[in-house]
């Protein structure tokens, strides 16, 4: 075996692989149809190492040839497929099959004129670097734009451009007088190397999108919780951190709400309707409080919010209304005797505190709150005192 066949079987088993990769990608992605059109651009790809092989060694040159052709440009066009899903622009199906027919019938005409002349070797290339370069561009203005969609683009516009590099090594270097003799000659090696080199770069890129992807929602699931739809206890954290950072300055102030014998509610209502209580009060918090609260269901039936930019009694006032409109939670598959309330701690994050210091003076706070009758607000003055936390009534 010569060393263009080796890189040819090399490009084989790599496009097979990637096709491989994909497939079971999909299964995990929420961008499954991209990554089954991944799967079949380089599993339809790959069978252009096969033909190649074909070419040098049996009869039917011209048919084994036009065969490599189509199938890396069909691999390529499935390729754009994906990549329009992907990013936003999609590909429609009567232009591309038209754009591949047409290519093919470019390469069955190109296939008698004389290899290794510019208008073979350019008309040969062409179409593969537009496929690739509209990818590049595809990409490039789709609003995705982390860094490895940047990193996708940018090889997407090398590999495109690589073909017109190869068009003119060809016309230098000679890719044979023939078909048949194209494996022999050192523009094939360096062709085929050169591919193998971009297709595994292209090949990873697009794995690392899918993957990143698959991180990010694992890690939205992850601090998700399912039955309310708020952030749980680790994201309501993670969310606060973001929040500080984002915010302009001070004050923040931290409310912990605890809906009130909810125990009662479970026993009397039955376990569903505890739960549809605990949605309709998420639901309440989340249609009350700023665009830019950090709200969490951090218990069972204990909720937090955080407020950036946000003074105790601007967070008073907020936790008074939602006193209130617990008190108006009405749930139609529920008997109208069931009332829901809920409790409310209030207090300011210090200068200097952390969150964890500020949760605890919310929740002194909403424990004055129960204490002293529950459906209420307590509000905790500014911690940084020795002994147990003030509490201010306010209702
Ligand atoms: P308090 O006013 O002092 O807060 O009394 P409470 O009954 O609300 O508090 P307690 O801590 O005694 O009981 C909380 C109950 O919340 C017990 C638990 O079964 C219920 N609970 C916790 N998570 C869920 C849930 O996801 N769904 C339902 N339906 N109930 C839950
Ligand atoms: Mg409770
Ligand atoms: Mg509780």
């Amino acid at each position: 075996m010569n060393g263009a066949a080796f890189f040819l079987a090399v490009n084989f088993i790599i496009a097979a692989s990637f096709a491989a990769v994909f497939a079971v990608v999909s299964t995990r992605s929420r961008s499954r149809t991209a990554a089954l059109w991944f799967a079949a651009g380089f599993g339809v790809a790959s069978l252009s190492a096969i033909c190649e092989l074909l070419v040098a060694y049996t009869d039917f040159t011209k048919f084994w040839a036009i065969g490599a052709f189509a199938s890396v440009l069909g691999g390529m066009i499935l390729l754009r497929v994906g990549v329009g899903d992907l990013y936003g622009s999609k590909v429609s199906p009567v232009w591309a099959l038209c754009f591949l027919v047409a290519s093919i019938l470019l390469d069955v005409v190109i296939y008698e004129l004389p290899r290794s002349t510019a208008i073979h070797a350019f008309s040969y290339q062409t179409p593969f670097a537009l496929v690739i370069l509209t990818s590049a561009a595809v990409v490039f203005r789709s609003s995705r734009r982390l860094p490895i969609d940047r990193a996708l683009g940018g090889l997407l516009a090398a590999t495109g451009l690589h073909f017109f590099a190869k068009a003119a090594f060809a016309v230098i270097a000679g890719s044979g007088a023939t078909a048949r003799d194209y494996i022999n000659t050192n523009y094939a090696l360096i062709s085929q190397s050169s591919t193998a080199v971009l297709v595994v770069a292209v090949g990873l890129t697009m794995l690392s999108v899918l993957v990143l992807e698959i991180m990010a929602d694992e890690r939205s699931k992850s601090e998700k919780d399912a039955l309310s739809g708020l952030a749980n206890r680790r994201g309501f954290e993670n969310g606060v951190n973001v929040a500080i950072s984002a915010a302009s300055g001070r004050p923040h102030t931290v409310v912990i709400c605890d809906l009130d014998h909810f125990k009662r509610v479970n026993d009397t209502y039955g376990h569903h309707a505890g739960d549809l209580v605990i949605q309709a009060f998420a639901d309440l918090l989340q249609a009350s409080a700023a665009r830019n609260a950090v709200i969490g269901r951090i218990g069972g039936e204990e909720f937090a919010l955080f407020l950036p930019n946000t003074t105790v009694d601007m967070a008073v006032l907020l936790a008074q209304a939602l006193r209130s409109g617990t008190l108006g939670i009405s749930i139609a598959a529920l008997p109208e005797s069931l009332t829901v309330t809920a409790s409310f701690g209030v207090a300011e994050l210090a200068e200097g505190g952390t969150l964890a210091d500020a949760m605890r003076d919310a929740d002194m706070a909403l424990y004055e709150a129960k204490r002293s009758g529950r459906n209420r607000v307590r509000q905790s003055r500014p911690s940084g005192f020795a002994g147990p936390t003030p509490i201010r009534s306010v209702k």
